[in-house]
């Protein structure tokens, strides 16, 4: 095959063979197609789509360029979840437990955060001990003895997305739905999962900025899912403002560890129970939502799910102590309140502005390589439609170098809008299956 007759007919509108993906995706993969060719080749997606076959053929292809979980030997069902990435976004961390405490395994891997966005496995690290770098032994071996394990991707997993992911952050060609679907979902589907549950964020903090890119973003990934024989259901939510109370890394342990309390904000638990209410009834254990919804709130309130956490956290080298003793935390040396300059109700609380400030502080990443300070972050004390007195805190930044803290404040300041009424925006938005 010849990649500039591939590239030719793509970059024109036509359409390449499930072969022709196998190969070009197989040919970049041990560098026998350049980087140049790939990025002519994505370009010529960006522009033009790929059309359902095609789209799973190059799922496919990347799905094949690395190694596979293997599963089917725990005899449980098998069930994960993915978000797209937002400001405040610790679910995966109460929600993981929850679920494994009502008998589906959960192999869950996770990414690192970056700009505004903070990732899973930052926030784990902040536990003191703890590693989300495991081998494929040790990531069975976990999920084996606990039901649960919250790892990082394997590097023998889906390689040909990791090339491809940079070659598309060097060439702007990650904005597409297809390349974004498949990066995802090849991952995924790795996973050996019976069922997957997409968490679609929409709005300032988010990825996707409008309903209808999220939507379209939703039903191709569910497409992919479903046609690969994985039963795939997504949910999108808002990310207007940020989730929960809590962002940065240490806080949002702590407010992870509150859900697991039933002590969680309402919000950050809505979203938890909602997400894990469709992670029991893909996994066939709960019928119905009402359900799932009872099972889930039997975990906690029995304190079966905290258990699972402590049990996962002393399974991956964490101190599990942390769950008691909150102070076993690394706590930011100060502490600064951004007060309200006016009396009334919040009707804005950008989870953009506030997701750059916290990375300004070093709660997150401006590029792959930065590391991260996992004490610093900002508690955000009113959101959306809540009251607030002039003079009263608008947010508690956690801080470590005035510097720093110049440097957020300047996406601080206009991140509220005081005005006279706000009601409280919806959280869930829509819901998208096969
Ligand atoms: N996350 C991914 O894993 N891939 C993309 O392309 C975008 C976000």
């Amino acid at each position: 095959m010849n990649a500039v007759e591939l590239i030719e007919r793509k970059r024109d509108g036509g359409t390449l063979t499930g072969d022709e993906i196998e190969w070009l995706i197989r040919s970049f993969t041990t560098k026998a197609v350049p980087d140049y060719q790939m990025a002519s080749m994505l370009m010529a997606v960006f522009h033009n789509d790929l059309d359902p076959s095609e789209l799973a053929a190059w799922t496919d292809a990347m799905l094949n360029s690395g190694s596979r979980l293997s599963l089917g030997d725990l005899g449980l069902p098998k069930v994960d979840k993915h978000s797209t990435g937002g400001v405040g976004d610790k679910v995966s961390i109460p929600l993981a437990p929850m679920v494994a405490a009502c008998g589906v395994a959960i192999p869950m891997m996770s990414g690192r955060g970056l700009g505004h966005t903070g990732g899973t496995l930052d926030k784990l690290e902040s536990i003191p001990g703890f590693t989300t770098q495991l081998d494929p032994d040790r990531f069975h071996a976990v999920l084996a003895q606990t039901g649960l394990v919250l790892a990082g991707q394997s590097e023998t997993m889906v390689p040909a997305d990791r090339e491809m992911y940079a070659l598309r952050d060097a060439t702007g060609t990650v904005p597409s739905i297809p390349l974004i679907s498949s990066s995802i979902m090849s991952k995924k589907l790795a996973e050996d999962l019976d069922g997957l549950v997409l968490d679609v964020k929409v709005g300032s903090g988010a990825f996707m900025k409008s309903r209808a890119d999220a939507q379209a973003l939703a039903e191709t990934m569910v497409g992919i899912g479903n046609r690969a024989g994985t039963e795939t259901v997504a949910l999108l939510t808002a990310m207007d403002q940020p989730l929960g109370r809590a962002v940065g890394n240490t806080n949002e342990i702590r407010e992870s560890i509150a859900v697991l309390r039933n002590e969680g904000p309402d919000d950050l638990t809505e979203i938890t129970m909602a997400l894990g209410a469709e992670m029991l009834m893909l996994a066939g254990v709960s019928g119905t939502a009402a359900n799932a919804r009872a099972r889930l709130a039997e975990a906690v309130a029995t304190g079966q799910a905290l258990e699972l956490f402590a049990a996962v956290i002393a399974a991956q080298d964490g101190d599990p102590n942390v769950i008691d003793d909150p102070s076993l935390l690394p706590d930011a040396p100060y502490t600064f309140e951004l007060a309200s300059d006016r009396t009334g109700v919040v009707t804005k609380c950008d989870a953009l502005a506030v997701g750059v400030a916290a990375m300004r502080l070093g709660a997150g990443r401006a590029h792959k390589e930065a590391s991260i300070d996992a004490s610093v972050g900002i508690d955000v004390l009113r959101k959306v439609s809540e009251e607030v007195q002039a003079g009263d805190p608008l947010a508690l930044i956690h801080y470590r170098e005035d510097g720093r803290l110049g440097d957020a404040m300047r996406y601080l300041k206009g991140a509220w809008e005081v005005g006279e009424a706000a009601e409280a925006p919806p959280l869930i938005i829509d819901r998208i299956t096969g």
